[in-house]
Formats: structure tokens, sequence, C-alpha cells
């Protein structure tokens, strides 16, 4: 069927054409928390970049079916290269990863006397293999922390989640200058209206927040740290969730018994959107999308995210 046939279809009718395409092929599913909500429904494996990384390391199946972002899918691919990883859409990229490049990089390492590189995982493969270790929001104070301390550390590329990684470790970083567009947006206006709206909540914001409003929250946490979060503290009736739509929808949904709350209604990432139902059945049925990365690549990005795995 073409994509334009599958997007006339039901939404029970592409659940239905999805499961039987996924048994056939012999597919698994890798969705990421921002996902939307009908996306997340099918995921064998959900979770933030990290939980997705240590997934495909360990994936039998043939298949991966990425739904999130290019670079979590060429990290798939990278960690597990005798599978075949396709996307729903092969544009679905990401802004921040796309503010440094492997060219800049490598310039900025010789400016700054061979520092120890530390990349956010939102980075393509080519700037992770010119990168000494990666990290994911989750374990990024840890892996700064692991660093000898006689060494220079550039981060790459969110500043945010560097600053917020060198609050938390005690050490000083070489900042670059990216972010993402989504959490950037968060303001202090929007922490007095939630806080205003809704008074007894507890506020957990992501560290790629602007660190103004990361020292106004109660909690700073990844995606599957706010997961935990919510889980583990029965007794908070009330959330404030400073982070993109598709989390805030995942936990109204797990816990329909508590307030879950957006710290704003307009974090939505347009290129987590991108993945829809009709296009995961239409790459599934045609194998379509294919993520590769060249070899000599592969080797050395597969470097830092080893080390990244080794120290989580
Ligand atoms: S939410 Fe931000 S960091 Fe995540 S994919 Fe979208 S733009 Fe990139």
């Amino acid at each position: 069927m073409t994509r334009e046939e599958y997007q006339k279809q039901s939404t029970d009718g592409l659940y239905r054409a999805i499961a039987r395409l996924k048994a056939e092929r012999g597919a698994v599913f890798l969705v990421h928390n921002y996902q939307a909500l009908e996306v997340q429904k099918i995921a064998d494996h959900i979770g933030d970049s990290l939980a997705l990384a240590q997934a495909a390391a360990a994936v039998d199946a043939r298949l991966i079916v990425f739904c999130g972002v290019h670079f979590m899918a060429e990290s798939a691919k990278i960690l597990n290269p005798g599978k075949k990883v396709i996307m729903p859409d092969r544009g679905a990229g990401c802004p921040m990863a796309d503010m440094v490049t492997a060219e800049q990089l490598i310039a900025a390492k010789k400016a700054h006397g061979d520092p120890v590189v530390v990349a956010y995982v939102n980075t393509s493969a080519a700037v992770k293999a010119e990168s000494d270790v990666c990290c994911t929001s989750s374990n990024a104070v840890k892996i700064v922390a692991s660093v000898p301390p006689d060494r220079k550390i550039l981060f790459v590329p969110d500043r945010n989640l560097g600053s917020y990684a060198a609050r938390m470790s005690g050490r000083e970083l070489v900042l670059w200058p990216g972010h993402c567009y989504v959490h950037n947006r968060f303001t202090v206006d929007d922490v007095r209206t939630a806080r205003d709206e809704h008074p007894g909540a507890r506020l957990a914001v992501h560290p790629e927040c602007p660190p103004e409003v990361a020292a106004l929250a109660d909690d700073v946490a990844s995606t599957s740290g706010m997961v935990a979060l919510v889980r583990d503290n029965p007794r908070v009736g009330e959330w404030i969730i400073g982070t993109e739509m598709g989390l805030v929808d995942q936990l109204s949904a797990a816990h329909p018994d508590k307030g879950i709350h957006p710290l704003s209604r307009r974090a939505v990432c347009n290129n987590m959107k991108l993945t829809t139902l009709a296009k995961v059945a239409w790459a599934l049925e045609h194998e379509a999308n294919e993520v590769t990365v060249p070899d000599e690549v592969a080797v050395r990005a597969k470097r830092a995210l080893d080390r990244m795995l080794e120290l989580s």
C-alpha cells in the first residue's frame, strides 16, 4: 500500500496492519517518550535516549523500527550494526543535534588544546566519532564527574544541560552554544503562572531548560527520571511537568488519579511529531527509510557510546 492509502485508514485499522506487518517482518519498536501517545502505544521499549540506547544494544529481532529522531536511530544502528534500522519519517531530525558539526568540533578541539569532549547523544554519528564519551540527560552529571580532574572538558551541544552538569558535578565546562528549541522556551513566567494555577503541585523540569527555570524547580530530571518520580511518590497528587508534551500525555494516561499539568502547552517538538501510525505501517511494509552509518564513522562513534554505557 502507499503512504496515502495508509493515511486514509482508521486508527484501529492501522493498529491491526502494524501488528500483522510487525509479526511478518520480525520487527521491534523502539519509541521515545516524546512521540504522540498513539505511537507510544505500539512500543516494545519506550523511554529516553539512554533507555533506548540500552534497549537497542540488546535487540535480538531482525528489524528495528525507531520512532524518534534521526540521531537516536543512528545510535541504534551503531550499537547493533547487524540489525536493519528504519525510521517512519526520514525527515525527523533534531535541530539541536544540527547545532554542531564534526568540522566545527575538530576546530574547537584544536582551539581548546585537546580537551575531553563529552557529547550529548543529541549529536550526529560524525560528531560522536570526534568525541571521547557520550552522555544523556539521565547520566550527564555522572559522566562529567568521571573525567580526570586535571583535564579540560568541552561539552557539546546543549549549553543548558552542560551548565546543569557543571553545577551538579562542581566541574568547569567549556559550553557549546547549542540548545533545544522546545525546552529553551520555558520561562520564569511559565513557572509563576503554573505555580499560581496549581499551588500544591510539585514541579519537575528537564535539564535542557534554561538555568533560571531549573533553579525554581523541585526536581530536575530526565524523562525517565520524571516517570520514576511520579511513580515513586504516591503521596504527591499533583505535578507540573516541564518537558515535551508527549511525556505529559504519557504520565496523564498512566496516572489518571493524579493531576499532571504541563509547565507550558507550547512545549511540542514538531520533529518528534513527524512520526505517525500511517508512516509506521508504510515504512514497515516497505522496510523503507533505512538508517546507515559509514563503517569508519560508526567504529569511532561506538567507542564514545560504549564508554557511556559502561559508566551508566
Ligand atoms: S525535544 Fe529538543 S532535543 Fe529532543 S528532538 Fe526535539 S528539538 Fe531535539
